[in-house]
């Protein structure tokens, strides 16, 4: 009889998504990140802070870095497209080469 494949894509820790955060952060001048016991996570513009949902921990990867870059998406796109509009989409398109796909990163390797 044969086995079933695993369907676990991995959990991140809470120390990996910590480290994606101050990572994407490093380009983001005064910006830090922190853990909201609240969800969803949310792009503190008031504080510098984006807050992420402790409920990421644990999770896939590609969910947590998601939502890091998500928010990071907002810093520089609000007020002026709050609802993820064509401007926000530009800048978190732009964050998913750099830091999920593999290219524009910082190293120069890539695509
Ligand atoms: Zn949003």
């Amino acid at each position: 009889m044969k086995k079933r494949m695993s369907h676990n894509m991995g959990a991140i820790t809470r120390k990996e998504i910590e480290e994606f955060a101050e990572l994407v952060l490093e380009d983001f001048l005064g910006w830090r990140f922190s853990w909201s016991a609240a969800s969803p996570s949310i792009c503190d513009k008031e504080q510098e802070i984006i807050w992420i949902a402790k409920r990421y921990i644990g999770r896939y990867p590609w969910e947590a870095k998601e939502n890091v870059l998500h928010e990071t998406a907002h810093i520089n796109t609000w007020p002026s497209d709050s609802f993820h509009g064509e401007e926000f989409y530009r800048e978190y398109i732009r964050l998913l080469q750099i830091h999920m796909a593999g290219g524009g990163g910082k190293s120069g390797e890539g695509c």
